[in-house]
């Protein structure tokens, strides 16, 4: 039995987690779930589960727990610090899938106490970078890539031969606006943008793959989890989404994965990990597919990509600081405050206004990823 703890348990990536886990009972014992306030949703699946603890991250969302979860024996708690408590139980495999810089501080309780971590919360791993793998390398802990692309890295990387790696090839979908003209860019809406035409996925990820700041976020995922510098990691649009990312080799070898686009794939990849478990979904039909395209990314219509690039090669805090305000624009957006095209603006506005140095320690990452906040969210109310 492997006890298994899901970080975000109510959300798309977290849903997919326990699909898997519930399907094979003999093989998972449920130790926490968390979620923000998705009290139905959370007492449901701890039921299902059996979990030992269910926890809501909103505190004020704790008495509507304690009701749902009245009389089944599951230990109910709210707050910050009680998600921090859950990650600490020391299961032997946590998936990180709580979405932005909001899960760093469980995602490094869960990393400090050892186990594999299986890594979706992206936004967490692009603000601490260095902080987040020298404490995964000092505890012990396996980082196990849930993102497609960079589960696809990780199943083609040969452990014996990194150093013949000449390139990382990441796949982009290139998101629902892959064929909009720039003319018509500035009048998308949250409708438009969330619906990602290959994959189902939480509201803030399907905003950043429309405006492409996931690859961006992805590419420095893709430098911190595989010690790549930029120049050797390459971004492709490839709108099947059937390959999820490429290595290639000295000796002129591309290695691919491909897969169907469910995260129920990458995910049993890092839940069955060093084994292979079987999934539900079909395979996939090459015959059916027929073809597959490669062109290259336009980075006059999707500026986000090129902000990443810049923030992955000057390191410190860039990354940190693109993340948050990018975090602050997308929510903006969402909730109709700024448009579509205000997303980068926002975020490269608040880049050239803040600049301290490299956050050496999990505070000073979470300082950084504030004061990055404050500095968006003025822009947000003023405009850029
Ligand atoms: P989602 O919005 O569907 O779910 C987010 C989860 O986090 C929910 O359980 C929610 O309750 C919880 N949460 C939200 N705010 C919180 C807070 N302040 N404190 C504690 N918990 C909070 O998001 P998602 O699409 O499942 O994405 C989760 C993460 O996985 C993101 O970082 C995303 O970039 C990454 N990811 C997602 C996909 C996908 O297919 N959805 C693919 C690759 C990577
Ligand atoms: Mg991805």
């Amino acid at each position: 039995m492997k006890t298994v703890t899901v970080l975000g348990a109510t959300g798309s990536v977290g849903r997919s987690t326990l699909d898997l886990v519930e399907r094979a009972p003999e093989a998972f014992e449920v130790l926490a779930l968390t979620a923000n306030c998705d009290v139905e949703r959370l007492a449901a699946a701890a039921i299902r589960t059996n979990a030992r603890l269910a926890v809501v991250a909103d505190e004020s969302c704790l008495p509507a727990l304690r009701d749902a979860l009245a009389g089944t024996g599951i230990a109910t708690a709210g707050g910050g610090d009680a998600v921090c408590e859950a990650a600490a139980m020391g299961a032997d495999w946590t998936m990180a899938a709580i979405v932005g810089c909001a899960g760093l501080r469980p995602v490094m309780t869960a990393i400090r106490a050892g186990g594999a971590v299986a890594l979706a919360n992206k936004e967490a791993l692009v603000s601490a970078g260095e902080v987040m793998t020298a404490a995964a390398a000092a505890n012990g802990a396996t980082l196990l890539p849930v993102d497609s692309e960079h589960n696809a890295i990780f199943q083609c990387l040969e452990p014996g031969n990194r150093d013949a790696v000449r390139r990382i090839i990441l796949t982009a979908s290139g998101g629902p606006f892959r064929d909009r003209d720039a003319a018509a860019m500035h009048a998308i809406t949250p409708e438009q943008a969330v619906a990602h035409p290959n994959w189902s996925m939480g509201a803030k990820i399907s905003v950043d793959s429309a405006t492409m700041m996931n690859k961006g976020l992805e590419l420095i995922e893709a430098h911190h989890l595989f010690a790549m510098p930029s120049d050797r990691l390459d971004v492709i649009v490839h709108r099947q989404s059937v390959v999820h990312s490429l290595v290639e080799y000295r000796d002129g070898s591309l290695l691919a994965q491909l897969g169907p686009s469910d995260m129920r794939v990458p995910i049993a990849h890092t839940l069955a990990w060093p084994e292979r478990m079987a999934t539900p979904m079909a395979p996939l039909d090459l015959v059916a597919i027929g073809r597959l395209d490669f062109e290259a990314p336009d980075p006059v219509r999707f500026p986000a990509l090129r902000l990443a690039r810049a923030a992955l090669e000057a390191g410190g805090a860039r990354p940190a600081i693109l993340n948050a305000a990018n975090e602050v624009a997308v929510a903006a957006f969402l909730d109709r405050r700024i448009g579509f095209l205000e997303i980068a603006a926002i975020v490269e506005d608040t880049l050239g206004r803040y600049d301290p140095g490299a956050p050496d320690s999990l505070d000073a990452v979470l300082n950084v990823d504030a004061e990055a906040r404050r500095i968006a969210g003025g822009r947000v109310k003023i405009g850029v």
